[in-house]
């Protein structure tokens, strides 16, 4: 007999574990199909973020910075550090757990939550029918009433640095190395570059970024861009713009990487190189010739603005599908479309998505960079906050970096959030829940910021915005 389930999610990544949850929430019998291998061979849900992404990656930061504060940092508050040395052995067992933890933890909501994971290949069939392929060959079919395709993405590959993951290393290799490599490569100065990049300076590697554009952080607006640039200069990133990889030729455990920019050919030799120049949508072997789900040019499974793919009862969420490849981009999707299956309303909020990273100073933003405000032509305000006017963030040593808060100048309504500096990450939050609410400056400066706190630098910004800051000069 064929199992039947109302919804079957294919990928138990961060869109597809909460959008099994969800549904499930809703009432509804629900499968998750899921083929995660980890490198030991064992089984996993949570996808790259969980397993080779967003949680190992953010563990190794907060070591290595911890790292980085012991040699330089403390100094200055009178602890003597002498003798601080690094146990990456010990540093990487406690990624693992903290992965493994995670992970476990998908598994008990799952099991709590009625949702039946089964680890396996799925691929879709006509009329809402998976396949699912067992490692062990064996295969079979479920049948759904819908189907949520989920199924994430992977590295980009470039053509002339083809990973071998030994010297060669996407994202995943770069967070499992066993010995911090003497010199090392990073090819693209974007999220992952310049994560993974911190990681491994901090560690001791001398690390040069190849970074195609001329531009530093092309996505972010230029004034954050730059400040941060600043500040990884000084922590020792070599980071090249205009750089464009040519070519790589691997000898005995080292690697000549060749670029041109525009003084002509280069060449480096180093230890490792981590391409992080991207990653596409992950769909290999997911779709049978005719389950009726298009592909788009860049190879992203078509959907409408529901999520919902060209064949019915099939969505699609998170990176496989168009908009940014963010976790909480597709946690949002899963959800929404889990409701709607159910019948319920939901809506995903495009416009206000916050962006992080988990660098050192950390950078976040929310809405519009200036440089799209003034090519909109609406006429708007800034209003700027530096860390070191905070005593809070003075208090933590840690007054890098500003909060800069964009508004229309006729209505006041809240354009864009933009924070280089401690915890922005975090901070963020309050830009996005004003943002998602329509604020306006003047709801911020009204808002009681609690003192000393390093949020203040936000009530401050928006106070900036109107030339009313107290604890700067206003310009
Ligand atoms: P990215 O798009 O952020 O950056 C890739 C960079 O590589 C770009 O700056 C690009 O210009 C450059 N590049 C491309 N080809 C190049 C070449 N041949 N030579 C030199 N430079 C080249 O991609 P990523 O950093 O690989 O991250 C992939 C995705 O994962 C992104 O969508 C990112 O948002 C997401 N991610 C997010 C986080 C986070 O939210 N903190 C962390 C990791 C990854």
């Amino acid at each position: 007999m064929v199992d039947t389930y109302d919804v079957v999610v294919i990928g138990g990544g961060p869109a597809g574990y909460p959008a099994a949850l969800r549904a499930a929430q809703n009432g509804l019998k629900v499968a998750c199909v899921d083929a995660w291998k980890n490198r030991d061979g064992s089984n996993a849900l949570g996808g790259t973020c969980l397993n080779a992404g967003c949680i190992p990656s953010k563990a190794l930061l907060e070591s290595s910075e911890l790292v980085y504060r012991a040699q330089h940092e403390f100094a200055v508050h009178g602890i003597n550090t002498a003798g601080v040395s690094v146990d990456l052995a010990a540093m990487q067992k406690r990624r693992a757990t903290i992965v493994r933890n995670m992970t476990a933890g998908i598994g008990s909501l799952f099991k709590a939550g009625g949702v039946t994971p089964i680890f396996a290949t799925g691929r879709l069939l006509a009329n809402h029918r998976v396949e699912v392929n067992a490692d062990d060959g064996a295969k079979s079919e479920i049948l759904a009433r819908h189907v949520i395709l989920a199924s994430g993405s992977v590295p980009t590959e470039l053509k002339s640095l083809p990973f071998d993951h030994q010297v060669i290393l996407d994202s995943w290799d770069a967070l499992e190395l066993p010995a911090v490599p003497p010199k090392l490569c990073v090819i693209g100065a974007g999220v992952i570059g310049l994560e993974l990049g911190s990681v491994w300076r901090r560690l001791g590697s001398q690390v040069v970024i190849l970074e195609a554009l001329d531009n530093f952080l092309a996505i972010a607006d230029q004034q954050l861009a730059s400040e941060a640039a600043r500040h990884f200069k000084k922590q020792g990133l070599d980071i090249r713009l205009g750089a464009k990889v040519t070519a790589a030729k691997v000898t005995a455990g080292s690697v000549t990487v060749s670029y041109t920019d525009k003084k002509g050919e280069q060449s480096l030799l180093v230890d490792k190189v981590i391409v992080a120049v991207g990653r596409k949508p992950y769909t290999h072997n997911l779709l049978a010739a005719d389950c009726g789900v298009a592909l788009d040019e860049r190879g992203f499974i078509q959907v409408d603005e529901h999520c919902h793919t060209a064949a019915e009862n099939v969505w699609a969420v998170g990176d496989c599908v168009r908009g940014p490849m963010l976790a909480h981009k597709g946690k949002e999707e899963g959800l929404a479309v889990a409701d709607r299956i159910a019948g319920r309303y939901a809506h995903v909020n495009y416009d206000v998505i916050p962006s992080v990273l988990y660098t050192a100073p950390e950078i976040a933003w929310v809405g519009q960079t200036e440089e799209q405000v003034k090519a909109s032509g609406v006429d708007y305000k800034v209003g700027v906050f530096p860390f070191a006017a905070s005593g809070r963030a003075r208090a933590m040593e840690a007054s890098a970096g500003f909060a800069k808060i964009i508004a229309a100048r006729a209505s006041d309504t809240l354009l864009g959030v933009h924070i280089v500096g401690p915890m922005a990450g975090e901070l963020i939050a309050e830009a996005t829940l004003a943002m998602e609410f329509q604020g306006t400056t003047e709801d911020l400066q009204r808002t009681i910021h609690a003192h000393p706190t390093l949020a203040e630098s936000l009530h401050e910004a928006a106070l900036a915005a109107d030339k009313r800051a107290i604890d700067i000069m206003n310009r």
